[in-house]
């Protein structure tokens, strides 16, 4: 299979602010763009060549973007497989069927990295109240509980802490579920390793993250690890990219335990929101180097520049009015807007990067700035 050189047209599944940051990325680099979503003002359709306008399992519109493009990618996993199908037929659509299959439900992505031996917390399979009774006085409580399918930032989930909270979750069950044993970590960290078309792997320097109420808050890079954890985290997103046969980005949501090993929480096989702090901290961000990998070119070595800290900005910032942008501004810090026109709680509009000498100062740099806009 030929490379898709600058100049070549990349689509990408899903106009959100992933496939924005792709879409720039993409054209700094050279090539035209063309984005399948259904909303017209969809964040990256102000920095695409074309938008095809359509729900993003429509397998026809899949079929469409693909005819204008050299090379296709997606920025959400869970597109359904009739469209990747539908795409594969008019060109190359990376990553394909064979990866998302495992990753689209919870319950076959855990099955998946139980049969390979990946650690990851204890889980069973929940369909009904009867079986949700029976996997909490096995898991103990706390538990959580979590949709198979289309649950995100901890969306179509619900942690079970007392007994009367197992038979107020039956309504979760309309759809099937899983239930996991709460995993004591002591911090949370992903890796995002890329992976060429001719199985060559890169991986970045362990990110370490801050969720709030189930939301990525803020991520650091590099992990404040030591180097053996950081090296056995860089070991697994290899062995899971090389597992799944990905190309691209990859990243998988790890926790670390007190003991020191590690247990794999989720895969997400494209960029992530966890590293958007590459950009400006690495040689490579992220997205350079899914493009990288989907087009077929060398991947980059995503050697660290400098320690850096990444804030999500959410909607919630927006409640009372427009935050003061000039105030944050006025603090050496990178704006990331996603020109999303809502601003709902809970809604990721935007992210804050910050570079220092060190990943603590530059928290402190990025919460620092973030804390200006209220
Ligand atoms: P998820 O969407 O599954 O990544 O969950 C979002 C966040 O909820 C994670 O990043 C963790 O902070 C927390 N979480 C999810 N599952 C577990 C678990 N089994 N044990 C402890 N914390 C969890």
């Amino acid at each position: 299979m030929k490379p898709a050189l600058p100049g070549a047209t990349i689509g990408i599944l899903g106009g959100g602010q992933l496939g924005r940051m792709l879409a720039l990325e993409a054209r700094r680099m050279g090539y035209r763009v063309a984005v399948l979503d259904p909303a017209r003002d969809c964040p990256a359709a102000a920095v695409c060549d074309a938008h095809v306008t359509a729900p993003l399992d429509d397998a026809e519109a899949a079929a469409k973007l693909a005819g204008l493009c050299d090379v296709v990618t997606l920025e959400w996993e869970l597109i359904g497989l009739e469209a990747i199908r539908s795409a594969k037929r008019r060109c190359p659509v990376f990553p394909g069927e064979s990866v998302l299959r495992p990753i689209q439900d919870r319950l076959r992505q855990r099955q998946f990295l139980a049969e390979r031996g990946f650690p990851q917390t204890r889980f069973w399979p929940v369909d009904d109240a009867p079986s949700l009774q029976d996997a909490a006085r096995q898991a103990g409580l706390p538990c959580v509980l979590k949709r198979r399918r289309h649950g995100y930032d901890g969306k179509g989930q619900r942690w079970l802490l007392r007994r009367p909270d197992v038979a107020s979750a039956a309504e979760l069950l309309a759809a099937p579920c899983v239930l996991e044993a709460r995993v004591p970590f002591v911090k949370e960290l992903s890796v995002i390793v890329a992976r060429g078309r001719d199985g060559g792997m890169a991986a970045f320097p362990p990110i370490e993250n801050v969720h709030h109420g189930g939301i990525l808050h803020s991520s650091v890079i590099p992990a404040g690890v030591s180097k053996a954890t950081a090296r056995a985290a860089a070991k697994l997103g290899r062995r899971v990219a090389e597992a799944l046969g990905h190309v691209g980005v990859l990243a998988v949501e790890l926790f670390l335990l007190e003991d020191g090993r590690l247990l794999v929480n989720e895969i997400a096989p494209r960029v992530h929101n966890s590293g958007h702090v590459t950009w400006g901290a690495c040689r490579v961000s992220q997205f350079e180097q899914h493009i990288r990998a989907v087009c077929g070119l060398p991947l980059d070595q995503p050697r660290l520049l400098s320690p850096g800290a990444m804030v999500n900005l959410l909607g919630e910032l927006w409640a009372k009015r427009e935050p003061r942008w000039e105030r944050a501004l006025a603090r050496p810090v990178a704006l990331h807007l996603y020109g999303k026109g809502q601003a709902r709680p809970g809604r990721k509009m935007g992210h804050l990067i910050a570079l220092e000498r060190t990943t603590a100062a530059a928290l402190r740099r990025a919460e620092g700035a973030w804390r200006e806009l209220i």
